[in-house]
């Protein structure tokens, strides 16, 4: 993938920003409370990457998907779970407004987002509705000027840091299946609004995930996001990005774990030499470093296309679902190649084997990108 002047430059300010900022102690204190140093966070913000594909006239830099996923592969090499706090702004929650927001709306939320003064999360899975997200049962009932919401959204990520959740919620309850449901914009601090308690996660220990509950929360009609029950088509929309963020993220934390299990080879030594010179540890390097090679080329293409303007809910789906598997083969290997101290939470390879195994799960488990695969080559 040959990049473009401005590609490397923010590909490098974000190296740079993940070497100074994201230290071994930030990440450690992260796992440790549960939450990424805020400061940290707002760095982030002030460094342009909640609002890489922001247009500039929303306060954004107006880049593109490739300049989004270098950001990402950067900063997902030092820390996955700070790889999340740059991919929410950036996709499930910047754009769902990008694509259906009024101006006043964008206006009003998008310069907030890319500038980190505003948070926002996003709200579509449901204890009953998952994979079959079209299954929400959240309703929003419109009386007079006021959507009142009733419901409970499940997993959600950032959901106690968050200002703002774009709500998926039952508008038409004459419609069945996906049909029927709207996006609104809800403020989470409006009365009626409770939270889960912060759930305690194998992997991306850092940006807490938890329930949101609507009981008879009111809010104005002119939260609406885009057309009265065309939400589902906004959420897939929006997922479309979300789904190369997170094959972005795939490639950062699989790189990581090349560069660990490279360095890890090379020190340790058995049978009086390193470990590198086995040819069963040769193999499986090999083999991870081409697995990793053919994921960046396609979440790379994936991107690219998306700025040409491509209709790429295929390929973003075979990215999110190669680029996800190829991690948690490449982390599986990194912590076979280091024995028994892979095993062990000194060791970066614990963390990144923990981490990637979100990657398959959320914005739609493997089994769904194969769904979503096979009905666009079968149409
Ligand atoms: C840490 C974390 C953060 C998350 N963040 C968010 C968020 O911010 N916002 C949000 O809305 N959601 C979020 N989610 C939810 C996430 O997207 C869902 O967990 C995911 O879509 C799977 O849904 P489920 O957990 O209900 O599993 P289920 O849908 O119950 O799936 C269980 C198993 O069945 C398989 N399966 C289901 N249907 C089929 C089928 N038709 N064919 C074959 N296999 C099938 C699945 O692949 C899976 O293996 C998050 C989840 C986690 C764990």
């Amino acid at each position: 993938m040959e990049f473009t002047k401005e590609h490397q430059l923010i590909r490098d300010l974000a190296a740079k920003f993940a070497d100074t900022e994201l230290t071994d102690e930030v990440l450690e204190q992260a796992e440790e409370t549960g939450c990424l140093d805020m400061d940290v966070v707002r760095k982030m913000g002030e460094a342009g990457f909640f609002g890489i594909k922001t247009p500039v006239e929303y306060g954004g830099a107006g880049g593109d998907h490739v300049a989004y996923v270098a950001v990402m592969e950067e900063i997902c090499k030092r820390s996955g779970v700070a790889g999340v706090f740059v991919s929410s702004p950036n996709s499930l929650c910047g754009t769902p407004i990008q694509l259906s927001g009024t101006e006043e709306q964008k206006k009003k939320y998008l310069t907030g987002i890319a500038t980190g003064e505003m948070t926002f999360c996003f709200g579509l899975t449901e204890p009953g509705a998952g994979s079959d997200a079209g299954g929400t049962k959240t309703t929003a009932v419109l009386d007079g000027d006021e959507y009142i919401i009733n419901g409970r959204k499940t997993f959600i990520t950032g959901a106690p840091l968050s200002d703002y959740c774009i709500v998926y919620a039952k508008t038409d309850m004459t419609q069945v299946g996906s049909r029927g449901i709207s996006a609104i914009i809800v403020d989470l601090k409006s009365e009626g609004v409770s939270f889960g308690k912060p759930e305690d996660k194998m992997g991306i220990i850092g940006c807490p995930t938890s329930d949101i509950v609507f009981e008879n929360v009111r809010v104005p009609k002119e939260n609406l996001l885009g057309k009265e029950g065309k939400g589902f088509s906004n959420a897939m929309a929006a997922l479309d990005t979300g789904r190369i963020g997170i094959a972005a993220q795939s490639i950062g934390i699989a790189g990581a774990a090349l560069e660990e299990a490279i360095s890890f080879a090379k020190d340790r030594k058995q049978f009086g030499q390193p470990i590198a010179k086995f040819q069963g540890i040769q193999f499986m390097l090999a083999d991870m470093a081409t697995k990793l090679e053919a994921m960046r080329l396609l979440v790379y293409e994936a991107a690219a296309r998306k700025d040409k303007g491509e209709d790429v809910t295929k390929l973003a789906s075979m990215a999110k679902y190669f680029c996800a598997e190829g991690a948690n083969e490449i982390c599986a290997k990194a912590v076979q190649i280091h024995g028994g101290y892979g095993y062990i939470k000194e060791y970066k390879v614990e963390r990144l084997y923990r981490d990637a195994r979100i990657l398959t799960i959320y914005e739609g488990t493997s089994q769904i990108q194969q769904i979503v695969i096979a009905s666009q080559i079968l149409k």
